[in-house]
Order: structure tokens, then C-alpha cells, then sequence
């Protein structure tokens, strides 16, 4: 079901990991960022905006990972754009012709029915885009390297509601692109833009988990440069955060298991580099 999160803006949550697909009210139609996971709940949003009268007339993607790539027939043929390493990310694993299976192994064993025919069948923006190319309200494109290649926030200034991807989640740790140079760099930097805008944000809207006002930006921004300051320094010991360990929601202790993959990786690059990062 949808949920308007502010005005002109509303969400429609699916089950896997809570994720957030977002629906921004344009003059001819809705942008549709990250559209969801299992086919019915495509379906469903696909209805909810028959019920209003909408149809999507432009899509975007996040950034290039499966859960934020996904589109299903009845929402239309609507152009849908990433960032242009986003898509040239896409392009690269269609590529592959294993590509499906790949990702089959990361679909939730409940997951019965996630469409995969048009995941990521999307075109990259020119470097240079700072705003979505539509008939609607400036959504401006906050591209910026952590997470993973070409990942973009958007920012609806109107609205000020942030939409933030894979940053800023209140049930994920943050989650570093591990095959990047400078990963831990690059989270801090995205950080450090996030906090540069959020004067201008009265909802955030995180890709996965709850929807937060002014106060809890600031506070996952806090929360999350915590978090990884702590990966950067092997001798801190485990940080104390409500996402990992002992106070991890029922359901959700595997997100313990994601910081110790990070923790193990950070050290082999450790090892491999003679240097920290
Ligand atoms: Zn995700």
C-alpha cells in the first residue's frame, strides 16, 4: 500500500529487508525510484497508482545492485535512468551470461517471484546531470562513491525529502563498496555531503528500513560515521551499535554477519597492501 511521506511523495515498502521503493507526484505521471522486489508487490503498486489516476512516466535506480534494479511489465516503458556508472555497472553483469543465476543465489528462499527479465534495463545520465530529466518537481542527483559504483541519493527539494538508497538505514550498518580504493574514505566523503544538505531534508527516506524526520538524519549520519570509523581502526573492538550484536531486532541478526564479512575483507586488503584501508 502506499504511504505519503510528504507532500507529493509517497512509498510502498516491500518485504524483503524493508526496502523502500519511492513515488515523486510529477505534472503528467510519478518518477519511480527503486520500484521493489517480488512481482505482486510491483503489482500492487502498479494499482495503487491506477487508483490515483497515475501511471510512471520515468524511473530511476539507486545504484547497481539487483534488489534496486528490478521493474515489472505493467509499470510501463517509461525511460529509467541510473547514474552513468550505475548503469554502465548494469551493463557490464548482463553481460555476463550467467547473470541470472548469479543473482538467484541472492534472492530470500520466500522470494517466489522476483522479475528479472528487465532488471536494470536502464540508461546512464551524463556525468555532468545534477537533476532528473522530467515534467515534475527538481529532484536533485547526489552522486557519490561508497556503497557502490555510481550510488545516487536524491534529494526532492521541494518536498526536502531525502531518498538515500543503501546510506543511512536505521536496520543496515553501512555497507562499504569493498572493491573500491579507498573505501572507507569514500563512505566518510558521502557522509560528509549528506550532512552538507541536511538542512534542506525533513524526510529521509532510507533504501531499506523506517522513514526518519530532520533529527534522525542527523543522528544515522552520527550513528553511521561511528560505525565506520570503528572499521577503520582494528584495535577498537566491536562498536557499540543497535544494529550488530546483542541488540540486533529478532529477525535481523544477520546484519552481525555482514559487519564481520567487512571486518574480514578490511583486513585482508590490510595484509595485502602493507597499509590500513
Ligand atoms: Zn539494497
Amino acid at each position: 500500500m502506499l504511504r505519503q511521506v510528504a507532500e507529493g511523495v509517497l512509498i510502498h515498502q516491500s518485504e524483503f529487508v524493508q526496502s523502500n521503493a519511492v513515488v515523486v507526484q510529477g505534472r503528467a505521471g510519478v518518477l519511480l525510484v527503486d520500484p521493489g522486489v517480488q512481482g505482486h508487490e510491483m503489482t500492487c503498486l502498479v494499482n495503487d497508482l491506477a487508483d490515483m489516476g497515475q501511471t510512471v512516466v520515468v524511473g530511476f535506480s539507486t545504484h547497481p545492485d539487483w534488489d534496486h534494479l528490478l521493474w515489472h511489465a505493467e509499470l510501463g516503458s517509461a525511460p529509467r535512468y541510473g547514474t552513468a556508472r550505475c548503469a554502465d555497472t548494469v551493463r557490464t553483469y548482463r553481460s555476463d551470461p550467467q547473470w541470472k543465476d548469479q543473482i538467484a543465489d541472492h534472492l530470500p528462499p520466500d522470494a517466489e517471484q522476483v522479475p528479472l527479465d528487465l532488471l536494470g534495463l536502464i540508461t546512464g545520465l551524463p556525468a555532468e546531470t545534477t537533476r532528473i530529466p522530467w515534467d515534475g518537481p527538481d529532484v536533485q542527483i547526489i552522486e557519490h562513491q561508497a556503497h557502490a559504483p555510481g550510488h545516487a541519493a536524491l534529494l526532492i527539494e521541494e518536498s526536502g525529502v531525502l531518498v538515500a538508497g543503501d546510506m543511512l538505514s536505521d536496520v543496515l550498518v553501512p555497507m562499504l563498496d569493498l572493491d573500491a580504493t579507498d573505501p572507507i574514505g569514500d563512505y566518510l566523503a558521502a557522509l560528509r555531503l549528506f550532512e552538507g544538505v541536511a538542512g534542506n531534508v525533513d524526510v529521509l527516506v532510507p533504501g531499506h528500513g523506517s522513514v526518519g524526520g530532520a533529527s534522525q538524519l542527523r543522528t544515522r549520519i552520527d550513528q553511521d560515521r561511528v560505525y565506520v570509523q570503528a572499521l577503520n581502526d582494528a584495535d577498537a573492538g566491536a562498536p557499540d551499535d543497535p544494529r550488530i550484536g546483542p541488540s540486533a531486532k529478532p529477525g535481523w541478526e544477520w546484519v552481525s554477519d555482514v559487519h564481520e564479512g567487512q571486518l574480514q575483507r578490511l583486513a585482508q586488503r590490510t595484509e595485502r597492501n602493507g597499509t590500513p584501508g
